[in-house]
């Protein structure tokens, strides 16, 4: 069975404005409902949302009773960096396998969550991930280019990333142990930096976007309204 860890503890300082970026309305409605939804039409079978506790009222009200979401089984609280709220989020969970998403990824759907549900399965490590359209670039930390590597090797990460949950724990509690979180900025790479445990990657939609700039906001309208969701 499958826990999700979905995060909405940010403050969204790159997306400017008062309110927090996982509750911007689209089509009426606060973003992160658009994950919620999601995970309640997978496979899995509790959600632990981490946020800010000042918000926990806003969200029973405003999403969760409002919109009839029933797998939210916890709340957790968010930390100051990503990597503080995924750990927050990990004491929570009780299946076998979780999957942790940006919340901010709404486009995510039913079907990429139980892809990812049946890789966790096979594999104990799998993350949703594209193949690069853009040729990178790599610099030694300037903006002069240093290499370029194969666009056939390239993938961008995303999530939801799924592992067994023995194992991120185990992951995370070296890292936490560690203090070294700089460059974390996702979940495998704390796999890949303290286990031996392979990595597997799930191509999804290019359309599962992680809402960072305001104009991120009208393309995750317009593929809603594709989708059929109405405001
Ligand atoms: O800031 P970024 O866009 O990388 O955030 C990715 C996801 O992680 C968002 O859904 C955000 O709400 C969440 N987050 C969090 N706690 C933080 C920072 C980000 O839960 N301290």
């Amino acid at each position: 069975m499958y826990s999700a860890v979905v995060l909405a503890g940010g403050k969204g300082s790159r997306f400017g404005g008062s309110t927090p970026k996982q509750y911007i309305p689209v089509l009426g409605r606060p973003l992160i409902y658009y994950s919620l939804v999601a995970f309640e039409r997978s496979k899995v079978s509790e959600v632990i949302l981490v946020t800010d506790p000042a918000d926990t009222e806003y969200i029973k009200s405003e999403i969760l009773k409002k919109y009839g979401i029933i797998k939210v089984a916890a709340f957790a609280p968010g930390g100051k960096e990503r990597y503080e709220s995924v750990y927050n989020g990990l004491k929570c969970v009780n299946e076998d396998h979780v999957l942790i998403h940006d919340g901010a990824r709404a486009l995510i759907t039913p079907e990429e969550i139980d892809l990812l549900c049946e890789a966790s399965d096979r594999t104990g490590a799998a993350i949703a991930a594209v193949k690069s359209t853009d040729t990178v670039k790599l610099t030694d930390g300037g903006d002069v280019i240093s290499d370029t590597p194969s666009r056939s090797r390239v993938w961008c990460a995303m999530t939801p990333q799924a592992f067994e949950t023995g194992l991120i724990k185990e992951a995370y509690g070296r890292l936490m142990a560690d203090g070294d979180a700089a460059l974390v900025t996702d979940d495998a790479s704390v796999v890949e930096r303290y286990t031996d445990r392979e990595v597997s990657l799930i191509e999804v939609s290019h359309d599962n976007i992680k809402v960072t700039r305001p104009t991120d906001v009208v393309i995750v309208e317009s593929v809603l309204q594709m989708r059929g969701f109405q405001a």
